[in-house]
């Protein structure tokens, strides 16, 4: 009798730890390839979104896990249930909110393009038409090259990064990205430039699984607040500086 109560008590204290554990717990998802939103320093994950996001959990009273994998699954696995909320630098657009509830945006993007130092025919994205176009699949920018650029052939990379490695080795003409990935992306690899056309604006907001109201609500208050109170300014002034080098700020420095 004395070893059953006890098999009891230790099944239950487990259930108890890992219950309280999960609650404890709530799960960003992000694709950690997109500075300086989200990216890896060393084995940690870091970037703006990330600082944001350890915001939202510490005002929605929980601890920040991050959950890095391939920004074409994130959706799916907010639906499924293995995130809590995707801060990726994702864009709200009318097809996306079928699937999901966003909150309120929190940064203005465009679509760039671009090209190998050497290339001088590109000066608009009309340029790129009957081109190669390297694109993070599952991105704006993946079905705005498919959808707007003429008689283009796109090709889609896990990464930007990935598609940058392409361009170099002339596997491919061009890519579409977001502005300041884009710009991280020539600023570490100067045989890479930018070509400047407004194109294409992007608005960038949290993904939360549909009908978590709580949740939402939670975040739209926190980002309002950090607009408010200049921890936003702080951000963007220090993972976003107009020339050099990202400064990572924490939540805990804040
Ligand atoms: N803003 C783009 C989109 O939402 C790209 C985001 C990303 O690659 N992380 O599709």
């Amino acid at each position: 009798m004395k070893k059953i109560i006890f098999a009891f008590v230790a099944l239950a204290s487990l259930l108890f730890a890992s219950c309280s554990k999960s609650s404890q717990v709530v799960k960003m998802g992000t694709n950690a390839a997109f500075p300086p939103f989200e990216y890896t320093e060393g084995t940690e994950v870091v970037g703006f979104d990330v600082t944001v996001s350890n915001l939202i959990a510490r005002d929605y009273g929980k601890q920040l896990q991050v959950v890095d994998m391939s920004f074409d699954g994130l959706i799916a696995a907010l639906q499924a249930g293995s995130i809590d909320f995707i801060a990726a630098g994702m864009t709200a657009t009318e097809e996306r909110r079928k699937n999901v509830d966003f909150s309120e945006p929190y940064y203005s993007s465009k679509q760039t393009i671009i090209v190998r130092s050497d290339t001088n025919t590109v000066s608009s994205v009309k340029d790129l038409a009957g081109k190669s176009i390297g694109v993070q699949s599952g991105t704006t920018g993946e079905i705005y090259a498919t959808e707007e650029v003429e008689k283009a052939s796109v090709k889609s990379f896990k990464t930007g990064i990935d598609a940058s490695l392409a361009l170099k080795n002339g596997a491919i003409d061009s890519i579409i990205l977001d502005e300041l990935p884009a710009k991280e992306i020539v600023r570490r690899n100067p045989e890479l430039k930018i070509i400047d056309d407004d194109f294409f604006t992007d608005e960038y907001a949290i993904a939360v699984k549909k009908g978590n109201t709580e949740l939402l609500n939670s975040i739209n208050k926190t980002i309002q607040t950090i607009k408010e109170n200049g921890t936003y300014q702080k951000l963007i002034d220090a993972f976003m500086p107009v020339d050099g080098e990202i400064t990572i700020l924490s939540a805990d420095e804040l």
